[in-house]
């Protein structure tokens, strides 16, 4: 069935009628979804199998970003955030480049590294190049550890050598790089870097100490771009002063910081969604922003030459739809079958397209209007829940205290207090 994200209204149903109507957009059973209900999620005994001194689980809301064109195909996109505003302006963002085809992304590959430290060499450079020698042997042993992955067409490419001088002495540093297809791959590297090290040092002639990979996935870059329509954005105006705000964001690390959050809302929402490792992506796209060696934007953003802007952004995403908990977790599961992905590439355009729109949104936002009051208005929702206001209480509250203009928990309890005075 064709997917179709473009569902109109779904802020307007209740959560069990959404549910309905995501499937429907996916071309999914609505009982795939079942997992995404707090009572059908992960059970306290699938949890403990997944950590250590399990008591309990935490429940995180999962909204679903609508309007979503990703290289031609719709999808809908679940995210676990528990901040306010951030899937509606996701779904608006999507919205404003769908009429230009949405997102177009394109990928690096799926080559994961992993590191292999090794001290105290008498003879750094020659050792760096015995090792460089011996590459076919160090790929084929490190191969031979997963056949599983090499069957599935991956596997270890290649292998490069540093020399780093550190404040302990000159280390050599050994890069495996590795092709992990559709799993995030720390654990599939960070095997094939044990597996090889004890011959790196019979080569090197001295001992290894870390075998891990790094979480600066380079070789794994995915990138998206999306024109955002001039007229629906408000204006020519409005376009030259995203341009602004993305140029001060590229040129100041402390604005970068607070642009790449509002890039990390969209992204770590569908790591997080889809039961991949929320961390490892993060250090992921914060060394890339330093990349340069001064802390950056992620993305850019510029007027085209019909005057719309467009978006760009590039970021290591290392994720993956086997392995760690993103088999394991039956509501991750859901999250993958609501997006219709089926590899890990697929995945990661579609992270990186949500991180680029929910980046526009936010500089659309702040260039425009500024960021309280749309945020405010849906903060005001958890303010009024803070606050003590029941599900039925919380709309109502929430309502006057956005008309007053003070969204304040103290506020908050006032105008409850009175809501409760006047229908007793
Ligand atoms: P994994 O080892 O559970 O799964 C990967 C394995 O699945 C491959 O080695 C392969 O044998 C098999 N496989 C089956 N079908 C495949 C396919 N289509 N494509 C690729 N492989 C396939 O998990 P992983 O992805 O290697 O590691 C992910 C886990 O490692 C996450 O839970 C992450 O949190 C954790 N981790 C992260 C770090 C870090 O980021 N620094 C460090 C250690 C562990």
């Amino acid at each position: 069935m064709p997917r179709n994200s473009r569902i109109q209204g779904l802020r307007d149903h209740t959560p069990d009628e959404r549910l309905d109507l995501v499937a429907e957009g996916a071309g999914i059973a609505a009982e795939a979804l079942a997992a995404l209900r707090p009572d059908a999620g992960l059970s306290i005994a699938q949890a403990d199998h997944l950590v250590e001194n399990v008591v309990g689980v935490i429940a995180v809301p999962v909204g679903v970003a609508t309007n979503f064109t990703i290289d031609g195909e719709d999808r809908l996109v679940p995210m676990a955030t528990e901040e306010p505003s951030v899937v509606a302006a996701a779904s608006n963002a999507a919205r404003i480049a769908r009429v230009h085809g949405g997102f177009r992304t394109s990928s690096s590959g799926d080559v994961m590294i992993a590191q292999i430290q090794i001290l105290d060499a008498v003879d750094p450079h020659a050792a760096r190049l015995r090792v460089l020698e011996a590459r076919d042997e160090l790929l084929a042993l490190a191969n031979e550890l997963d056949p599983i992955l090499v069957s599935f067409g991956g596997g270890a490419r290649d292998i490069d050598v540093r020399i780093l001088p550190t404040r302990v002495g000159t280390q050599v540093i050994v890069h495996l790089h590795v092709d992990v297809r559709d799993a995030m791959g720390a654990n599939a590297v960070n095997t094939m870097a044990e597996a090889i090290a004890p011959r790196i040092a019979e080569i090197a002639g001295s001992r290894t100490l870390l075998r891990i990979l790094t979480n600066k996935a380079d070789q794994r870059i995915t990138r998206a771009r999306a024109v955002f329509d001039a007229d629906l954005l408000g204006g020519a105006q409005v376009v030259a002063d995203i341009v602004a705000a993305s140029a001060f964001a590229e040129a100041d690390p402390y604005r970068a910081a607070t642009h790449n959050k509002g890039i990390m809302n969209g992204i770590t929402a569908v790591v997080l969604a889809t039961g991949n490792d929320t961390r490892a992506v993060e250090a992921g796209c914060h060394s890339h922003a330093a990349r340069s060696g001064r802390y950056a934007a992620l993305s850019q953003f510029e007027q085209d030459a019909d005057g719309n802007l467009v978006g760009t952004i590039e970021v290591p995403l290392a994720v993956g739809l086997v392995g760690g908990a993103t088999k394991a977790h039956p509501t991750a599961q859901a999250g993958v079958a609501l997006l219709g992905v089926e590899t890990a590439r697929e995945l990661a355009a579609a992270i990186a397209s949500v991180g680029l729109a929910q980046n526009l949104a936010a500089c659309r936002a702040l260039a425009a209007e500024g960021i309280q009051r749309g945020h405010m208005t849906l903060h005001a929702r958890t303010i009024a829940a803070s606050a003590g206001a029941t599900v039925d209480e919380i709309g109502a509250v929430a309502a006057r205290i956005v008309a007053d203009r003070r969204i304040r928990v103290e506020y908050a309890r006032e105008v409850l207090d009175e809501l409760r005075a006047t229908s007793a």
